[in-house]
């Protein structure tokens, strides 16, 4: 199978990202859905995972940046992309030719509209703030913007949006957010200025929160596998594994310190390998003698401190220890599983983090069947 000159690795299951595509368009039923491939889709590898949710049938895709978005486009995706994120003015004419809508989330972006000269039509996404607190024009300022968009020929409003910051957490702040927006529907609804698109459901949202399902939905995380909530979540795959193997090994006796700063001494004889992986690889340099790994279908301890491109485990007592056993840092191994929740847990972060932080110098590798 793999053949690196450097064994680590990622895999991405392609069926299994389809099957989770599956899994949320039975959740949400006839609503469009926009999937969120954001930062390389978490990851994950945005070019491949956006083909095959283009096949599976996804409405559209979300991107953070106009850069992300082309590159899609130049891979061959045709869908629509929104770019949730700020995009400068000038390359404003690049995302209408390319069928890229962009966000409306300031109202002072409304200038540059007005200045928009391009060739095509430009489709406009406005993204309101109901709580969220990042970005988003306030509700107040919907009728004004509403009013100047529809004086400019070249500009097609073709959506609104908010987003729910605790629709994980805190299901009452989310339901107060939605009132906001709803109203604001409303009042657009009563003046027939609604747009095509309403859209406002992340990944957590669409487990917990039918009411926010309007017309489409932007699930990111479920479709990656990986659980929104504290919890973990049935019927959802993780579609990613992260691999390497070992490249060394050595047995050492007591009281000998192993890696940087000296915080793992050794207690008895101990049989240690060495994996080439580290934290300029997005492994965690705070999984230093905390985290684990799967070899030989255990869990093995990494010790020592983690370096930028290698980290030492303990493998006293496995069988069969040598250069090129695989070591499984995020999947399954036998029985066993390490998934980015536990691994977010105990670094106190989250999943979301763990996966898109997993560097550019590690390759994708993308497979088909389970
Ligand atoms: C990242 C993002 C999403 C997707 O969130 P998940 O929790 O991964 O489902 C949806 N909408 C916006 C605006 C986002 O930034």
């Amino acid at each position: 199978m793999e053949n690196f000159a450097r064994p680590t690795w990622v895999e991405i299951n392609l069926s299994k990202l389809k099957r989770n595509f599956y899994r949320v368009k039975k959740i949400v039923g006839k609503r469009k859905i926009i999937a969120v491939v954001k930062a390389d889709a978490y990851g994950h590898g945005s070019v491949e995972v956006s083909k095959t949710l283009e096949k599976a049938g996804a409405y559209a895709l979300c991107t953070a940046s106009l850069e992300e978005a082309i590159k899609l486009r130049e891979s061959g995706i045709k869908i629509p992309i929104l770019v949730l994120g700020y995009v400068n003015p000038s390359v404003l004419p690049v995302a209408a030719k390319l069928n890229i809508p962009v966000t409306l989330f300031d109202k002072r972006f409304l200038k540059r509209l007005r200045e928009y000269k391009g060739e095509y039509p430009l489709k406009i996404h406005i993204n309101v703030d109901t709580g969220m607190g990042r970005i988003g024009v306030t509700p107040s300022e919907i009728p004004e913007i509403i009013n100047t968009l529809n004086t400019l020929p070249f500009i097609i409003f073709e959506g609104i949006y908010t987003h729910l910051s605790t629709a994980d957490t805190d299901l009452s702040y989310a339901n107060k957010q939605l009132s906001i927006f709803e109203n604001i529907l409303d009042q657009l609804k009563e003046k027939n200025l609604l747009p095509p698109l309403i859209h406002t459901a992340n990944s957590a949202a669409i487990l917990n929160l039918k009411r926010s399902y309007f017309n489409a939905v932007r699930p990111g995380i479920l479709l990656y596998g990986l659980s929104p909530l504290n919890k973990a979540i049935d019927n959802f795959e993780p579609i990613m594994n992260f691999k390497t193997r070992t490249i060394y090994s050595k047995l050492v006796p007591k009281g000998k310190s192993i890696s940087y700063g000296r915080t793992f001494i050794t207690k008895k004889e101990t049989l240690i390998a060495t994996l080439p992986v580290g934290y300029a690889d997005g492994y965690p340099r705070a999984l230093s003698n905390k985290g684990e790994v799967l070899i030989k279908k255990r869990r093995a301890k990494i010790i020592g401190n983690i370096t930028m491109d290698q980290t030492m485990i303990d493998v006293t007592g496995f069988p069969y220890i040598h250069p090129g056993n695989e070591v499984v840092l995020i999947g399954k191994q036998g029985n066993e599983t390490i998934t980015a929740s536990e691994i977010a847990k105990k670094i106190t972060t989250i999943n979301y983090e763990i996966v898109s932080r997993i560097g550019k110098r590690v390759p994708r590798i993308f497979v088909r069947e389970d």
